[in-house]
């Protein structure tokens, strides 16, 4: 529904940007025209009611082209404000024009009123044209000329009546038709790329859930073995250290018993929450290993950057103190801690790095528990 509301007030901003762009091609067109009656009509009829009208014709459509101007530097906010300006710009123009038909057409011969009601049939198929995409406007710059030429060829012979009624009632059909195809196309053109943009951030959404984990919110064990296998190569073309820290809760099969799972759920987030905040470089990752295991990925890390970041982890869970009943090793939770460090070389898996911190963090284990084991 919310997507809809959208895609119709884009729709609807499309359709004023379409008036308003238009609007100087049509002005123009009218100007060329307010001309061309004007030499056909001079000397034809009064002088001062053809200069009184040409004269007003001209502050109108200068009128309206300040407006344009004035609307193109500071667009008022509501849309149907500004259909509403220009359907009072382009009515009182048509009424200016009906006027002048309505004061001069008696007063010509057959041929010149004929070039003016071919001139008033351009004025309206041009209105039909530039103003497609507001009804409202259309009806306004219609009605006007379309009155004064039913009203000045009521004493025509029938044929001429009929032949403008035919043109008008055409004129109005197709302009239904192409503001229908107009409306359709916007609204398929906006609601696409609504569709595009939900599917987009749906896609990005999707893929990063994928690589996190659920539970913790750090990175999973997936996005884990892509980022190693991508540092280790790094690092094999570089020459440089990499260093790896797994991370594993001391007792926590007692924690759970003791406290719960959902406590152990908490006490496994805090740690995470405690992993992401220890100051790394962009190419580090923290990440859930599994189960109550956690890794730190340090690519260009030599040992003793690895060592001090170790020692940083069980310096803040120490602060945390966060107490665990069933611990042999402490009064609150712990964690023992396995670091590796390797210059991988080519060929060398990157589960070899895997492999040593595994080995360190069970010597920490064995060891006792609660402290670090280098490899
Ligand atoms: P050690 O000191 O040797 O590491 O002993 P431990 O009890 O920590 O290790 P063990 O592998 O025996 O048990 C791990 C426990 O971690 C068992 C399992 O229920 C718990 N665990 C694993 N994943 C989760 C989890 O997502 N939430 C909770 N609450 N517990 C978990
Ligand atoms: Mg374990
Ligand atoms: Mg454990």
């Amino acid at each position: 529904m919310q997507v809809n509301e959208q895609v119709i007030t884009k729709v609807k901003q499309e359709l004023i940007s379409y008036l308003y762009d238009n609007g100087f091609y049509s002005l123009i067109l009218m100007l060329v025209l307010t001309v061309i009656a004007g030499c056909l009509l001079v000397g034809q009829v009064d002088a001062n009611g053809l200069l009184g009208w040409l004269t007003a014709m001209l502050v109108a459509l200068v009128l309206r082209g300040w407006h344009l101007i004035w609307r193109h530097k500071t667009r008022h906010p509501s849309l149907n404000w500004l259909e509403y300006e220009y359907f009072v710009g382009v009515t009182s123009t048509s009424i200016l024009w009906g006027m002048g038909l309505l004061m001069h057409m008696s007063q010509t011969g057959d041929t010149q009123r004929g070039i003016l009601i071919l001139l008033s049939c351009l004025v309206m198929a041009e209105s039909c044209v530039s103003l497609l995409s507001s009804r409202r406007c259309v009806y306004g710059a219609l009605m006007p000329i379309v009155l004064s030429l039913l009203l000045e060829l009521a004493s025509e012979p029938l044929w001429g009546l009929i032949s403008v009624a035919v043109f008008v009632l055409t004129l109005m059909l197709a302009m239904r038709r192409l503001s229908h195809w107009q409306l359709e196309s916007l609204y398929h053109r906006f609601n696409n790329a609504k569709l595009a943009q939900v599917l987009r951030q749906q896609s990005d959404e999707l893929r990063l859930a994928s690589q996190r984990d659920g539970l913790t919110g750090l990175a999973n064990r997936s996005c884990f073995d892509l980022s190693l296998t991508a540092a280790w190569r790094r690092c094999c073309r570089t020459q440089a250290p990499i260093s790896l820290i797994l991370v594993d809760v001391d007792f926590f099969k007692q924690y759970n018993d003791y406290y719960g799972h959902l406590a152990g759920d908490d006490c496994l987030r805090k740690l995470a929450h405690g992993l992401a905040r220890i100051p790394r470089r962009d190419d580090d990752l923290a990440a859930r290993y599994g189960g109550e295991e956690f890794v730190l990925l340090l690519p260009f890390t030599a040992e003793a950057g690895a060592l001090a970041l170790a020692n940083q982890l069980r310096e803040w869970l120490a602060h945390q103190a966060i107490p665990h009943a069933g611990s042999a090793a402490a009064e609150v939770v712990t964690v023992s801690l396995g670091v590796a460090t390797l210059y991988p070389h080519p060929g060398d898996p990157a589960s070899s790095l895997i492999a040593r911190a595994d080995g360190a963090l069970y010597r920490a284990k064995s060891a006792g528990r609660n402290r670090i084991s280098v490899a």
